[in-house]
């Protein structure tokens, strides 16, 4: 194509030659040319904003929610003052109709039996109108002088089912109230009563459909099938990556008890040998023996969940410092400093010493690091650098050899190698998030 062909209607004159034309074009590169300068520094500075911070976006658009530095966090409570309890945070009684052979007297000797330190009764709130002050709790059979009986109940809703969990008697017909409003109403309710409440059986049937911003727990070990549990994970990892610090806990779940004679067994009399109260059970770091202490570490975090009662427990500790001393534990929050942090897995309890286990840690919700523990008291160290802006939680897996559960004995072959599993090392979690 000749220049003619090019500038083809353009009308630049008769009086216009192809030199003049040219000169013209020159003269006007050369006007901008002293600008280059000043357009090229200008974007040398925006390309370095969006590389030092995602806040900005080239649009000059600036997230109001972008991470930023972490205030200072509350500190972390003593790792030594304090005592590990455990128990099941998940058991129907009589007072819940699809229950059977299973009453209060029954699950509190039971729970004595294999030494249980709580026990949470959650029945269903809808079978008696949500009167579950004048039921489970007024049983005669409501107490005991060793076990620490909580005040709960399993929210049992249009949109799924939820366990409440108290310290002392509340008003829990207030919640089975409000049960069909909407969330903002449910949490202001719940907020007023003062009650922990944890989303049950996350995934699949009656999973909890509410909002994870008013619960403080999740089951993400829903009875002794272990392999059922795979959705409730996701859904915790989820959950735990978009910046909630929420604990996730253990419940059996179960309803039916042995029957007393033969006549009284029911169809499911069955389950009372395979999925009972402990399968699994959560172990929790208290700092007393109190009904208070077990819901407060219930709430932040200092919880890991086992097979069964004799299943060892799994501790998950850090030291922030390097130092050799174990700085803080699961559940425990701290700001990343941008130093190596030394992570320690430990099983306590009644280990197999000829046998291997594995530890998985998970980061962030993806696999880490897959370790192997063997000895008497198994240990795994590893180390990594939490980034220092923005969240990062690292929490553990462990399998092994099952733990004999002899008052349950077909639980083995449902948990498999499910040995337990920790609560997360958390750190820039916003308290106020
Ligand atoms: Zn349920
Ligand atoms: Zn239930």
């Amino acid at each position: 194509m000749d220049r003619d062909m090019l500038f083809a209607g353009y009308n630049f004159g008769p009086m216009v030659s192809h030199e003049l034309l040219k000169n013209m074009i020159l003269k006007n590169t050369r006007k901008i040319a002293p600008f280059k300068g000043i357009v090229y520094t200008g974007l040398l500075a925006i390309m370095a904003c969006c590389t030092n911070s995602s806040a900005l976006a080239q649009s000059g658009h600036v997230n109001p929610w972008a991470p930023v530095e972490v205030g200072p966090l509350p500190p972390i409570a003593s790792l030594t003052d304090g005592m590990w309890l455990k128990g099941d945070l998940h058991v129907h009684s009589i007072h819940s109709k699809d229950a059977s052979n299973n009453s209060v007297a029954k699950i509190i000797a039971f729970c004595k039996s294999v030494g249980m330190d709580y026990i949470g009764i959650t029945d269903h709130d809808n079978h008696v109108n949500g009167d579950v002050a004048h039921n489970t709790w007024a049983d005669p059979e409501f107490k005991s002088d060793s076990v620490l009986l909580l005040y709960s109940a399993e929210w049992t809703t249009t949109r799924g089912h939820g366990n409440a969990f108290s310290a002392k008697p509340y008003d829990h017909q207030r919640l089975y109230d409000v049960r069909d409003q909407r969330d903002v109403v449910v949490g202001a309710v719940k907020k007023e009563l003062g009650i922990h409440l944890s989303a049950n059986h996350p995934s699949g049937k009656d999973h909890f459909g509410f909002s994870y911003d008013m619960v403080e727990s999740i089951e993400v070990w829903n009875s002794a099938i272990w392999s059922k549990n795979a959705n409730a994970i996701m859904i915790w990892d989820d959950m735990l990556s978009s910046g909630r610090k929420l604990t996730g806990r253990g419940g059996s779940d179960s309803h039916h008890g042995t029957p007393d004679s033969p006549d009284k067994a029911t169809k499911n009399s069955y389950q009372a040998k395979a999925n009972y109260v402990g399968t699994p059970t959560t172990w929790v770091f208290a700092k007393a023996r109190t009904t208070q202490a077990v819901i407060d570490a219930l709430t932040n975090g200092r919880v890991s969940v086992s097979a069964n009662p004799y299943a060892p427990r799994v501790e998950f500790y850090a030291d922030l410092d390097q130092d050799g001393k174990m700085d803080m534990m699961m559940g425990d929050d701290a700001k990343a400093t941008g130093k190596p942090v030394k992570f320690r897995v430990q099983l306590t309890g009644n280990t197999s010493p000829d046998s291997t286990y594995k530890v998985s840690v998970v980061k962030n919700g993806d696999p880490f690091g897959t370790y192997k523990a063997t000895g008497k008291t198994p240990v795994v160290e590893f180390t990594d650098t939490p980034a220092t802006l923005g969240r990062t939680y690292y929490r553990v897996v462990v399998e092994g050899p099952p733990t004999a559960y002899p008052q349950v004995p077909g639980s083995m072959a449902l948990s498999g190698n499910m040995v337990g599993l920790s609560n997360p090392i958390y750190f820039n979690f916003d308290p106020n998030f």
